[in-house]
């Protein structure tokens, strides 16, 4: 759908006084607000300027049922965050909601426009990172790259699969000496015959390990193609191959109800088929990467709301000096301030949608909005985290898990320099990395 015009809902700002105590829903064990009553996901509060009152039809519908996993994830996430386990029966929830799809058109799924996508991401990772992480993996950037770049047979055989999670995916593109330069990678698919053979690492691969499929980016090896010789392209490899080996990263504290691995293929052997054909270059992998760095804003702008909730409902609750803490001025000045960076990083997110569905999003104006969101989250974090005192750091209050886990959308799909340094070339004119 086209993303409507703001629209402030029915809040009745007259009659009651602006802020979390006027509106917030009843609230779970944790200080965590329940699901509204009338079925919008977000208090009159959270969406202070109505950006998401417009949305409507399968948007709404898909928002809602993400908004729906709510209590069923957060009974289980926090056990699966300690253990470094990664849930499939989650992952599973998220798929029979018809939630893996980022917004693709994949037949018998719902058709989702670019704003109501970003709501789906935004309220995964309100919910948790691990499981918003999921969408953007599986959906944003394993199945987006065979719906941007394979051929009709390949998006046949794969896309009902990922959006389903009958088949689980990996998107394979950093490698250890390779990361933020990643045009630089060093794999290489080599032409034998009727087969590539791939060699080659990758770190911080998620669905690397056992899972079912990789789109793995190799360098090409192929003197009978002098245009294709030496390019970027994308492979669909089975991990079950031959040759094909993973070992899951240990000792992460972000994101750890989600596996990333470290890749290695010696020699894997894939069909000639199993190159993406339209993926020709780097240019290539780039337009999958540039689709996908809006979901990372969103997801920022999930944990920043989940954050500032949390914060706002435990300012209420608790009591110091014989009132609660949101009677203190200075705590509801800071109140004040989160929110405002909340409204900041939601209307970013809102115009890169709008921008979006017109078709004129560039590239570097979605790393403007990733930049700004995680930034805005990473604050929200550390105020709410400190709002709560001791207990804020405590896995049952969730602030700190979305905390460490911001910090890996800080980093991954370009870090918070590289693309800043790519708007910096926009303004400068010159580039300052490459
Ligand atoms: C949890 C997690 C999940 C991930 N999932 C995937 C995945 O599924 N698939 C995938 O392919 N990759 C994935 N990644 C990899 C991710 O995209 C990279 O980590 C990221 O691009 C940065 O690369 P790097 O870690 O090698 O850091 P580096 O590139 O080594 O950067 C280190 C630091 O140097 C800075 N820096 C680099 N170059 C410059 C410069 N020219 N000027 C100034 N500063 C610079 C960076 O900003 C950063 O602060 C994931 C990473 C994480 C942490």
């Amino acid at each position: 759908m086209t993303p409507a015009p703001a629209t402030p809902g029915p809040v009745g700002r007259d009659s009651a006084p602006a802020g979390p105590a006027a509106t917030a829903p009843p609230t779970g064990s944790a200080g965590r607000p329940l699901p509204a009553a009338d079925g919008y996901p977000l208090s009159p509060v959270t969406d202070y300027y109505g950006l998401f009152a417009g949305v409507q039809g399968e948007d709404l519908e898909a928002w809602q049922a993400a908004h729906a996993l709510t209590e069923p994830i957060l009974a289980r996430i926090n056990e699966a965050w300690e253990a470094a386990e990664y849930p499939m029966d989650l992952v599973r929830l998220l798929a029979d909601s018809d939630l893996l799809t980022d917004g693709l058109d994949i037949p018998g799924h719902r058709r989702l426009s670019p704003l109501g996508a970003g709501l789906v991401t935004m309220e995964m990772s309100r919910i948790d990172g691990s499981m918003g992480t999921v969408v953007g993996v599986q959906a944003g950037l394993c199945a987006r790259s065979i719906a941007l770049l394979g051929s009709q047979e390949q998006k046949d055989k794969w896309l009902p699969a990922l959006a389903s999670a009958e088949k689980l995916g990996a998107f394979a593109l950093t490698e250890p000496d390779h990361g933020s330069d990643s045009v630089a990678l060093e794999t290489v698919a080599r032409r034998e015959g009727d087969h590539w053979v791939i060699t080659g690492e990758k770190k911080w691969i998620g669905n690397g390990a056992n899972c079912d499929v990789s789109v793995v980016w190799a360098r090409v090896d192929d003197e009978s193609d002098p245009q294709l010789h030496g390019q970027v392209s994308g492979f669909i490899v089975e991990q079950h191959l031959d040759g094909y080996s993973a070992d899951l990263i240990e000792g992460k504290l972000s994101l750890r109800a989600i596996h990333q691995a470290h890749i290695r293929m010696d020699g894997v052997r894939v069909p000639l088929d199993a190159r993406l054909p339209e993926a020709r270059s780097f240019k290539d992998t780039g337009r999958v990467l540039a689709a996908t760095r809006a979901g990372v804003a969103w997801g920022a702008l999930g944990h920043a709301i989940a954050c500032f909730e949390i914060a706002a409902q435990y300012a209420k609750d608790r009591t110091q000096f014989g009132r609660p803490l949101a009677k203190s001025q200075h705590v509801q000045v800071r109140l004040a301030d989160m929110l405002q960076t909340l409204v900041g990083a939601q209307l970013h997110c809102f115009r890169v949608a709008q921008l979006d569905e017109a078709g004129t999003l560039t590239p570097v104006q979605a790393s403007m909005a990733k930049v700004h969101c995680t930034r805005a989250a990473r604050s929200v974090a550390a105020e709410a985290r400190d709002l709560l005192g001791g207990v804020g750091i405590l896995l049952e209050n969730q602030v700190i898990r979305h905390m460490a886990d911001i910090e890996a959308l800080h980093t991954y799909e370009g870090t918070d320099t590289i693309q800043s340094l790519l708007v910096g070339r926009e303004i400068a004119g010159v580039s300052a990395f490459a």
